[in-house]
């Protein structure tokens, strides 16, 4: 980062409803599970709240204004390469990714095993390298639309500096 240039933090947060019939995706990797969540693109809701992060960063507004879901061109869409498009419209705009950490709220399956593809692949997205992405998991507890497993949500901050 020059001297001077002044880094940006954005926020992202998303939800989707867990249902039958539907694959689980994660930061781009395939969990296994009776249920997946429902969306029009892979409904990857980790990847999404880094967008929307990524995003509020560069201060281009949100995942829905450059990806909407009435867009026949995203159904079923990989979240992941809208990520890698959402990180080059950031540079387009001025701004690159160098941080981005993430929470996912999720009941069930564990995804403890499933954090370092997740990340890697976040990683590979950002342009970043793996020490610069982070990863957690935690559960509902049986509290609300989390913990009674009807849903999952994630947080995410990602800092951009100037391209
Ligand atoms: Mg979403």
């Amino acid at each position: 980062m020059s001297p001077g240039a002044v880094p940006r933090t954005g926020s992202g947060w998303d939800t989707h409803r867990l249902v039958a019939g539907r694959p689980l995706v994660l930061g781009g990797v395939r969990i296994e599970s009776e249920l997946g969540l429902d969306g029009h693109s892979d409904a990857d809701v980790l990847t999404h709240a880094i967008i929307d992060a990524l995003l509020g960063a560069a201060c281009l507004g949100d995942i829905g204004e450059h990806f909407p879901d009435t867009d026949e061109a995203f159904r079923g869409a990989d979240s992941l390469a809208l990520l890698r498009e959402a990180v080059a419209r950031c540079a387009a705009a001025g701004w690159r990714p160098v941080h981005a950490d993430a929470t996912v709220l999720l009941e069930r399956p564990k995804l403890l095993p499933h954090k370092p593809a997740m990340r890697a692949n976040l990683a590979a997205a950002l342009g970043l390298g793996e020490g610069d992405v982070n990863v957690k998991a935690t559960r509902g507890e049986g509290m609300g639309p989390v913990g009674r497993g009807e849903g999952a949500v994630a947080l995410a901050t990602v800092t951009c500096v100037p391209a």
